[in-house]
């Protein structure tokens, strides 16, 4: 059975910068997605900030294996609720890829708990990837390093907990290096930050970008059954404890009450 992936992006600068819309007039997301589906074993599909909760309702989250995530201008009006419902689907095993200033994404935030800030800088430099995780399923394929003409520079330090892999170092030619793909886990659900993809530059037409993305994308695919009631925290009666004991001292809570939250 295919991997199914959900390109989702805020799909604004395409709709109101003329370079970003000619340069994408599919939109990022139809990009990106058309690259998913020209692979074996995955089929991709798109959803936008403009849609009815966005796009991203339960049923469509339940049907989605990889989530991955394009926001920059926007991010501020990606409701809450839609938001805790990604980082939730996370938790149970749903995988999360998130693009370039997606780094400030809701989404991602929450499931760093961090900054996840860095320095920046607008100059169409030159990017030089460097592979620092060589037998790594998302750098299957690529040479050891690779270049990007044009990109726009982030630099460290990058405010995000230490990963469980670094797969990629970018360098820049003003000077700045910045660690551009890192693998966490979160509750079953893996994910991955991948740097490049500026909506000025044709960064998602470039053969090694759109390899790594694929290659993202089956990685971060957990096909286990979705982990169910990932936010429940029940209360074990003394009566059911796997050994005999009794209760000692004071409780705060009567028998069977709910917990807070
Ligand atoms: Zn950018």
């Amino acid at each position: 059975m295919s991997i199914r992936a959900t390109v989702w992006n805020e799909n604004v600068h395409e709709t109101h910068n003329k370079i970003v819309g000619d340069l994408y007039p599919e939109g990022i997301h139809g990009t990106i997605a058309a690259a998913l589906n020209a692979s074996d074993g995955i089929e991709a599909t798109t959803a936008t900030l403009q849609e009815p909760e966005h796009g991203l309702t339960q049923d469509r989250l339940d049907n989605t294996d990889v989530l991955l995530w394009w926001g920059h201008a926007a991010h501020g009006e990606v409701s809450d609720a839609v938001v805790e419902r990604v980082v939730e689907a996370v938790w149970s095993g749903m995988g999360f890829i998130a693009l370039h200033s997606s780094h400030f994404a809701k989404p991602f935030k929450r499931l760093m708990g961090s900054a996840c800030n860095l320095t920046w800088r607008e100059a169409g430099e030159r990017e030089r990837l460097w592979v620092t995780s060589r037998n790594h399923p998302i750098a299957a394929g690529l040479p050891d390093h690779f270049e990007l003409e044009n990109e726009e520079m982030y630099g460290e330090p990058f405010g995000v907990p230490e990963p469980l892999e670094t797969v990629f170092v970018s360098w820049f030619q003003g000077g700045e290096v910045f660690r551009s793909g890192l693998t966490y886990k979160r509750g079953a659900g893996h994910v991955f930050y991948f740097r490049p993809g500026h909506e000025t530059y044709p960064t998602y037409f470039d053969d090694n970008v759109r390899r790594v993305i694929v290659n993202a994308t089956r990685w971060a695919h957990n096909p286990a059954a979705r982990v169910t009631g990932v936010t429940d925290a029940p209360n074990v009666p003394v009566q059911k404890a796997l050994e005999p004991i009794e209760a000692r001292g004071p409780s705060l809570h009567a028998e069977g009450e709910e917990g807070f939250r």
